[in-house]
């Protein structure tokens, strides 16, 4: 297995949990992080602690320049032609719903049309459902084949003239299903949104990636995607909490109203009005999460050394041991992607699963016991668990510093369930 002995790198698994060695599973809902991104972010408070773009002082001079490399780290990262298009934000959940309520208030009225899927956690779907109720706009959803991959084909028989948005996941953070967003945004082009492309101009329907998944696990690249929106999270990806990105592509993000207002977005102001300032600052009113967002940049850093290509593919091969394990235990369901055994090509490092007659949260209990952290419950994805029979599922979900004996310990703690039970 790749990233051996990489476990060394996380403080977090010198410790134990209920007397046991901690086998962390639960890295969709938060990541753990390495030496290097602690040591970052303390460094900052250390040695360069400061307010960023508004002192003549040294300090503050290295701050902005350490904050604004992370912005063109970022930048770099996914592809995006400017830094200007690069706002940073408290997580997914703050980047998705300021474009509700800028872009989308500007831009949706009585009759639009929204798309999304039946995939999406809710940070995707209560802000669109919002904001067409306040609208009085229609959301659609591409609705979920039986093997746990979205029906991608009835895309274009919901696009129409009113559509103005399609807000997708790339990979589902309940069941793992990976959405192909670079067709979505062929089929939006051919449905007459063109010009989706960066430097292509605006086009009318708008495509936006809940990358909060995804971009932990396979990075984003949008030359090949070309999406108008971006929203992902630090904490997802060995980086600190409370601070997400926001790409917005910049002849959108010219457009947008501000999102909030005080310091820092604005140029000028008199007793009696403002200018804003330029982007994308315009979008981060108040003083940011600095050294957050400078421990993002480190924990990009390590994710680069180890290479997303090779970072997929580790997830995805430990989640299949993790399937196949799983598939010994009687009468166990699994949910997520299915095809004719190919499920790894469809889904990230997450296993979503039931023990007949034993509630999810009596399996995460006993689990933890053990020292094995899942997840339990709706995952924050009501609609989809409705949609699957189900109230909650126990999910694992694998990342970088996990290898197969934390598979195995699992499937030891899960023996455990099915003894207590009699299953
Ligand atoms: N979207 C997806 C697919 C997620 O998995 C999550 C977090 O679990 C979010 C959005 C929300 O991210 P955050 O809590 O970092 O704002």
């Amino acid at each position: 297995m790749m990233f051996n002995g990489i476990k060394k790198d996380f403080p977090i698994f010198d410790r134990e949990v209920n007397g046991k060695r901690l086998v962390y599973l639960d890295s969709a809902s938060t990541s753990q992080k390495p030496r290097s991104v602690i040591d970052a972010e303390k460094a900052f408070y250390e040695r360069m602690n400061a307010n960023v773009h508004r002192g003549i002082h040294a300090l503050s001079q290295e701050a902005t320049a350490a904050y604004e490399g992370v912005r063109e780290k970022v930048r770099a990262f996914i592809g995006a032609r400017e830094a200007g298009e690069i706002v940073f934000t408290r997580g997914t959940t703050e980047s998705i719903n300021l474009v509700a309520s800028t872009w989308g208030e500007q831009n949706i009225s009585e009759g639009d049309e929204i798309v999304v899927s039946a995939l999406e956690h809710h940070s995707n779907l209560v802000p669109w459902q919002q904001l067409c109720k306040r609208k009085k706009a229609l959301l659609k959803v591409i609705p979920l084949l039986k093997n746990g991959l979205l029906n991608i084909d009835a895309l274009g028989g919901l696009l129409g003239p009113r559509t103005k948005l399609v807000a997708l996941t790339q990979m589902s953070n309940a069941i793992g299903t990976i959405v192909p967003i670079k067709k979505v945004v062929q089929i939006v082009r051919d449905a007459g949104g063109a010009a989706v492309g960066a430097g292509g101009g605006s086009a009318r329907i708008k495509v936006l990636v809940d990358g909060a998944q995804s971009v932990a696990h396979a990075g984003f690249d949008l030359s090949e995607m070309p999406v108008d929106f971006l929203a992902f999270s630090s904490h997802k990806m060995l980086g600190p909490t409370g601070v997400g990105v926001l790409y917005v592509k910049r002849e959108i993000l010219e457009t947008m109203p501000p999102y909030q207002f005080g310091g820092e977005m604005v140029k000028e102001v008199s007793q009696t009005d403002a200018k804003w300032n330029d982007l994308p600052w315009r979008f981060e009113a108040g003083t940011p999460n600095i050294a957050g967002v400078v421990g993002l940049g480190a924990a990009l850093d390590y994710l680069h050394k180890l290479g997303f290509d090779a970072i997929l593919k580790h997830d995805r091969e430990l989640a299949g041991c993790a399937r196949e394990k799983l598939s010994q235990f009687p009468g166990l369901v699994m949910y997520g992607p299915e095809d004719g055994g190919r499920a790894e090509l469809m889904a990230g490092g997450i296993v979503s699963f039931n023990v007949p007659g034993v509630h999810p949260h009596d399996v995460g209990s006993i689990l933890d016991n053990e020292g094995v952290a899942v997840r339990t419950g709706h995952h924050c994805a009501q609609p989809l668990m409705e949609r699957l029979g189900c109230d909650a599922t126990v999910r694992v979900s694998f990342y970088v510093y996990n290898d197969i004996s934390d598979v195995d310990a699992a499937a030891l703690a899960l023996q455990k369930v099915y003894d207590i039970f009699n299953v």
